[in-house]
């Protein structure tokens, strides 16, 4: 059974901030910055495309909900919500979830968006690969 299996079943403790039928949120055991919170659906999925319907439908009124929360209790001045999906983009808990990241002025969490030069036809290719895969 994976760790947050672990925490739903109530094996392993955590410090639960939200609870429904289908999502639990608790607090992140690593604290990036003070808040940083974690969503997961309570059934395992290992990542957003394993979601089903209920999850899917339910997932961002959820991370709302509870970011809201975290915002009103933090005053923090901005909020990254992020997931890792698959090993390449970082995910180390391959059950979904969902971080909640609060931001302050003098946090030292960073994101940062390194960009490369395309050209008009990589653009266009990539766009066109795209479209016709869904
Ligand atoms: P990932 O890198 O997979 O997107 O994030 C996994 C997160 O789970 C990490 O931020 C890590 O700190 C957190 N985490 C791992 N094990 C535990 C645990 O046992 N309890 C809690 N509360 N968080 C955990
Ligand atoms: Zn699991």
């Amino acid at each position: 059974m994976c760790i947050f299996c672990k925490i739903i079943n109530k094996e392993i403790p955590c410090y639960k901030v939200y609870e429904d039928d289908l999502f639990l949120a608790f607090l992140d055991i690593s604290q990036t910055t003070k808040g940083h919170t974690l969503v997961i659906p309570k059934k395992h999925f290992q990542n957003i495309f394993e979601l089903e319907d209920a999850e899917k439908q339910n997932y961002l009124n959820v991370i709302q909900k509870v970011s809201t929360a975290i915002k009103k209790a933090t005053n923090c001045e901005g909020i990254n919500i992020l997931n890792n999906n698959g090993e390449e983009a970082g995910q180390t808990v391959f059950h979904c979830h969902i971080h909640i990241i609060p931001r302050y002025s003098n946090d030292s969490f960073k994101i940062e968006f390194s960009s490369s030069s395309n050209t008009k036809e990589e653009f266009e290719l990539l766009q066109n690969n795209i479209v016709k895969n869904f």
